[in-house]
Parts: structure tokens; C-alpha cells; sequence
């Protein structure tokens, strides 16, 4: 099977009646890069650049995070890398910025920490812009977004980093800009967040973790933890359906992207992009590739009646047995 996967590096993830997904990968460190590589990634859909930040001392400066999205922007010319902001916070804390709040997880994360250190996030959106210059493949993405104020903000700033950094080295390409889909009130607010972007990107983890109410880290509750529960996929649903509507494409970067049945369902729902880590690519792409259109639309169908997850997976791992 090893060889079969590896066999299709090249190929497209296709589906038998000629849908198209874009096969991305999830990086946090320019190491990454190799293996997403090796398995023939399309673009990366998700730069987690707090891991950047997380392994150094103090704040990594201007030049020093140009120097590092530079590397990722060129090894990946010609296709998508989306950059995303800071994600501090919760599971992402930073040695020299501690945070000590009594619920992290709904506390000073993501957006809503750049956004009161404004420093911070002009110093990071002028990296990546400088980053840019002469590529034309930058996309930066915005954690955490839980309300159009958030977002509109946001772009003030980009737009200010933009006039600034045009000014200081010529002309550079204006980004694409993406909105991370996490928490419930961005599901209930995606017709305005996508009528404001490029972009939506579904992060899968947090939204399965507000939305059940559930630590995605908490042993203790880690078998209620799950991204097939009705009530996430629902939310996903819509999320594609406002893209759709506002002609604004849809990507998800989750785990979920990189489970088979997860990749089946979101096929359905007529995700654009998935992104995931390297090692899943490879299966995923068979995934795809062994199914039509208008069978995961049917699947996706079938597993909106059902109530539980256990029901969506037993559905599901049958779709997948009979594909071998
Ligand atoms: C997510 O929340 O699904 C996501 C992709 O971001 P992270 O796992 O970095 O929080
Ligand atoms: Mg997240």
C-alpha cells in the first residue's frame, strides 16, 4: 500500500466525476518542509508561526521573521502558503510572555493579544509583506476571529503595514487575506466575515473544542472529543454554504482533514482545500481519489440524518471498506 500511496505524489487529489481539492500541508517549522515535500504538497495551508516564536528566547524581530517566511515563500513559489498570525494563547504559551488568566482558553488569545499590542502585529504583517517581495503567494490568516470588528481592525493594520512596507522597498503584491473559523460566533457570522476576505479557513481543533464545550487536551474528556459529533459537522456545513454564497473559498485545516472520514465528508460539502500534516497527505489523497463527487454529497447526506458520531462512523467506514 506504501508503494501505491507513494506512487501518486504527482497526481492530483481528483475524484472519479473530476472535482479538483487542493492537497496542503500544516507546518509550524521551516524543518517541516522537507517531508511536505516529499509528499507532493500543493501549497501550505497553515504556517503555524508561533512555533517560530515558542522556540526562541524573546521576540524574534522584523528581519529575523522575514528571514524565516522568505525561506517558506520561495520554497513554495508559484503555489499558496498561508501565514498565520500569531496564535499565542491557551495551548500556545510563550516563555517570555506569560499569561496567567483563570481560562486561558477563553481568554487573551490569537487576534485578540496582537490586536491590544498592535507592536506585535505590525512588526509580523511587515515581515511577512517584506517576505513577499517579487512572489506573488503570500496569504496571511487571522486566529481566533470572533467577531467583524476583530477582522476590520485586522485589515486596518494590514492595510497600514502594507502602505508602509510598499513605501520602503516598491511595489509588492497585496496578500490574500484569510479568516480562521474556530469559534461558534464566527459559524453564525461567516456571510460577514467572508464578504470582508479572500478567504475562510476552518480550524477544525477549536471549533470541535468551543462548540462541544470540550479541552482538546483534557485527558479526562478525550473521548467525548470529536470533530464527527452532528453538531460540528452542521457548523462546517454552513461555514461552506456562506463561502459559497459569498464566493469566498473554504479550506479547512484541522485534524479533521487529515482523517479519511472526515476527508469523505468534507469532499461532500465541497471544500476547496484541506490541509494537514505531511504523513496524512499521502492517504488522503487515495481517499479522494477513490470516490466521486456525487457519492460523498450522497454520504454527506446520509450522515446529516444521523444523531451520533458512532453513527456517522460506521456509515463511513463502510464507504471506506467497500473502496478497499
Ligand atoms: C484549529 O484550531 O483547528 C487549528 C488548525 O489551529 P490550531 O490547532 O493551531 O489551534
Ligand atoms: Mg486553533
Amino acid at each position: 500500500l506504501t508503494e501505491e500511496l507513494a506512487a501518486l505524489r504527482d497526481e492530483p487529489a481528483l475524484t472519479s466525476d473530476g472535482v479538483r481539492v487542493a492537497m496542503h500541508v500544516n507546518i509550524g517549522l521551516l524543518s517541516d518542509m522537507a517531508p511536505s515535500l516529499t509528499v507532493g504538497a500543493e501549497g501550505i495551508g497553515l504556517y503555524r508561526t508561533e512555533v517560530p516564536f515558542q522556540i526562541r528566547k524573546q521576540f524574534p524581530g522584523e528581519e529575523e521573521q522575514a528571514h524565516i517566511y522568505r525561506e517558506a515563500l520561495e520554497t513554495f513559489a508559484g503555489k499558496p502558503v498561508v501565514l498565520r498570525t500569531l496564535d499565542v494563547g491557551g495551548d500556545k504559551p510563550l516563555s517570555y510572555f506569560p499569561i496567567r488568566e483563570d481560562n486561558p482558553f477563553l481568554g487573551w488569545r490569537g487576534i485578540r493579544l496582537v490586536l491590544d499590542h498592535p507592536e506585535i502585529f505590525l512588526t509580523q504583517i511587515r515581515a511577512m509583506l517584506k517576505a513577499s517581495a517579487g512572489l506573488n503567494n503570500l496569504h496571511i490568516l487571522l486566529p481566533m476571529i470572533s467577531a467583524v470588528d476583530e477582522l476590520d481592525q485586522s485589515l486596518a493594520y494590514i492595510a497600514q503595514a502594507f502602505d508602509e512596507v510598499s513605501e520602503e522597498v516598491g511595489e509588492i503584491q497585496r496578500p490574500k487575506i484569510g479568516v480562521m473559523i474556530e469559534v461558534p460566533s464566527a459559524v453564525y457570522q461567516a456571510d460577514a466575515l467572508a464578504s470582508r476576505c479572500d478567504f475562510l479557513s476552518i480550524g477544525t481543533n477549536d471549533l470541535t473544542q468551543y462548540l462541544l464545550a470540550i479541552d482538546r487536551n483534557n485527558e479526562r474528556v478525550a473521548s467525548r472529543y470529536d470533530a464527527l459529533h452532528p453538531a460540528v459537522l452542521a457548523a462546517i456545513r454552513d461555514v461552506c454554504a456562506a463561502g459559497a454564497r459569498q464566493d469566498c473559498e473554504v479550506a479547512v485545516c484541522g485534524e479533521l482533514s487529515g482523517d479519511p472520514l472526515g476527508a469523505v465528508l468534507l469532499l461532500g460539502m465541497g471544500i476547496h482545500s484541506l490541509s494537514m500534516s505531511a504523513g496524512s497527505l499521502p492517504r488522503i489523497k487515495w481517499v479522494i481519489r477513490s470516490f466521486s463527487h456525487a457519492d460523498a454529497q450522497a454520504l454527506l447526506a446520509e450522515a446529516m440524518r444521523c444523531e451520533r458520531p458512532a453513527e456517522i462512523r460506521t456509515l463511513l467506514n463502510q464507504a471506506l471498506d467497500d473502496r478497499g
